[in-house]
């Protein structure tokens, strides 16, 4: 069937297409326009509205271990639940996988990214994974605090070794790409460390946290993994944050690397109450480094819960917990952390963290290294994406908010004197161009031909707010599954992953390590594909080399 999107305003940047124009489409994919007589089976009229790629999110948390205890956590605060008539921020965000995708459809997101799985809770992950419609995801796996990465560095450092584990991991687990959080810092944490900064050494292996982040960059860069490393990095929430990422990208030297939610580091300690905003410091140290990609991971107001493997930072942060409950899970490798957090616009560091993430989407000049989370849903749900790119886009808009915080928090920050406002094809840029890129995702994120004909479609408006929070029109592999933010279908969407070669020494090792450590077959952390009940649900992009 031939399909085509006439009238709309297309902005593709991989195209550098930004004007009136035509959308084809066949069996899934965007297409060449046919001849000038060919008639499309079905039009859909697009006039006074943009026309763009599907979105894709890089990074938020919707799915695996950390999420569901969470979830029992704060039975409270999920809609099912919620017996009661207000409706919470976490609400909205739904909670269930269904509801997870039909929300994300609704705003014209395709694919999406849980960036936090531990190899031995993959299977969890990926079956939940499989239950979200409509859009196709994939996992990061998180490796760095592992015994076994540890001991090897150890003991026998070998590049190769590093990267066959590496590999082995990708490969048991289905992942597309690699994390470390906080590395080192979560096996310290049994040995009562309770702070890590990056040349801190974790007892028992003698290994610094640099020097466990370099290696697994290493070891990503020899496999020719698409995505880099995929770094959350040391001192979180903490004034030597700042130090941490620049350091962290400096020891990067020119090789790719990816930081995330680098918001909840961009702090300093000046001022009356030491706290005030870096934000400028780290958009500086980013736009030196071309090889440096960032997410921001934007707080916006409201209740929400911190979900997070940074077991040292979650168990700094109990006593801001509200409601006052948490959860600690001290785990085999990295441990988690499950800690509610309402975001006032009342308080005065809150609204800092607020202006500092604004900063960095501002202040770094190139949108294509520089993505929109907000580290969902820790420093807000994923429903509020419209809200931020509003944001982004209006600054009498930013100045409206601004006028509603307490000017002693604005003070500590340099919002107010920002002028730059994102157009739509820098949106397009941060939300669907470069994030299909960095993931090496080739099949998404532009609207040439051959690409899968993932697409959005906005009614254009002033309130930008509203336009990205009902999409007109999307579709997901050429069909129809959302028109004026409500969601037709239950389709189900694929799983990615990456292609790695195994060595075929790694399997016994492994096999030889799971059984003398934990008397477990190795076997076990492996997601055989007919685990998902769909005939052939994984789709490998290629690693690049
Ligand atoms: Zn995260």
């Amino acid at each position: 069937m031939l399909k085509c999107i006439k009238g709309g305003r297309v902005i593709d940047p991989s195209q550098r297409l930004d004007g009136v124009g035509e959308i084809w489409i066949r069996d899934g994919r965007i297409v060449e326009s046919p001849t000038a007589d060919a008639s499309a089976d079905v039009v859909y009229d697009a006039t006074g509205m943009i026309v763009m790629a599907g979105a894709i999110d890089i990074h938020s948390h919707i799915a695996g271990a950390n999420v569901n205890t969470a979830r029992l956590l704060l039975p409270e605060q999920h809609r099912a639940a919620a017996l009661r008539p207000d409706r919470t921020p976490l609400s909205s965000a739904g909670w269930s996988t269904r509801q997870t995708g039909r929300d994300y459809a609704a705003m014209g997101f395709t694919t999406v990214v849980e960036p936090a799985v531990a190899p031995h809770t993959a299977l969890h992950a990926h079956l939940e994974l499989a239950d979200v419609p409509i859009i196709d995801k994939a996992i990061l796996c998180v490796l760095g605090n592992d015994d076994y990465l540890l001991r090897l560095m150890r003991d026998q450092p070998s590049a190769a070794h590093v990267c066959d584990y590496v590999a082995w991991n990708l490969r048991a687990t289905k992942a597309l790409g690699v994390k470390v959080i906080n590395a080192g810092a979560a096996a310290a944490f049994k040995a009562n460390v309770r702070a890590f900064s990056l040349d801190d050494v974790v007892p028992w292996y003698g290994v610094s946290s640099r020097q466990i982040v370099k290696t697994l960059q290493r070891a990503v860069v020899d496999l020719g993994l698409p995505h880099p490393l995929h770094v959350h990095c040391n001192n979180l929430g903490l004034a030597a944050g700042a130090d941490s990422v620049i350091a962290t990208i400096e020891a990067a030297e020119g090789l790719p690397l990816h930081l995330a939610h680098i918001q909840f580091y961009a702090y300093g300690a000046e001022g009356e109450r030491r706290f005030s905003s870096a934000a400028s410091r780290l958009a500086e140290s980013v736009n030196a480094h071309n090889n440096i990609t960032v997410d921001v991971g934007q707080v916006m107001f409201g209740q929400t819960v911190t979900i997070s493997g940074d077991v040292t930072r979650q168990f700094s942060a109990l006593a801001k917990a509200d409601p006052k409950k948490w959860a600690i899970i001290d785990g085999d490798s990295n441990g988690g952390g499950i800690v509610p957090y309402n975001y006032r616009k009342t308080d005065f560091h809150n609204a800092v963290q607020w202006a500092a993430g604004l900063e960095l989407f501002l202040l770094i000049d190139d949108p294509s290294r520089v993505f929109f989370t907000t580290d969902h849903p820790n420093g807000a749900p994923y429903t509020a994406y419209p809200d931020l790119f509003a944001l982004l886009m209006d600054r009498d808009l930013r100045a409206q908010w601004m006028a509603e915080l307490p000017p002693a928090a604005m003070a500590m920050t340099t919002l107010a004197s920002i002028k730059r406002e994102y157009t739509l094809a820098e949106i397009a840029v941060m939300t669907r161009t470069s994030p299909a890129r960095l993931l090496g995702l080739g099949d998404r994120g532009r609207l040439a031909p051959g690409a899968r004909a993932d697409i959005a479609v906005y009614a254009d408006q002033p309130d930008k707010a509203a336009m990205f929070r009902h999409a007109a029109l999307v579709f997901k592999d050429g069909d129809l599954v959302a028109r004026d933010g409500r969601v037709q279908t239950n389709v189900l969407g694929r799983a990615l992953t990456v292609e790695s070669t195994v060595d075929a020494a790694i399997e016994a090792q492994m096999r030889a390590y799971y059984q003398q450590t934990y008397g477990l077959e190795s076997d076990l952390l492996k997601v055989p594909a007919n685990a998902l009940g769909v005939p052939e649900p994984f789709e490998a992009a290629p690693c690049g080399g």
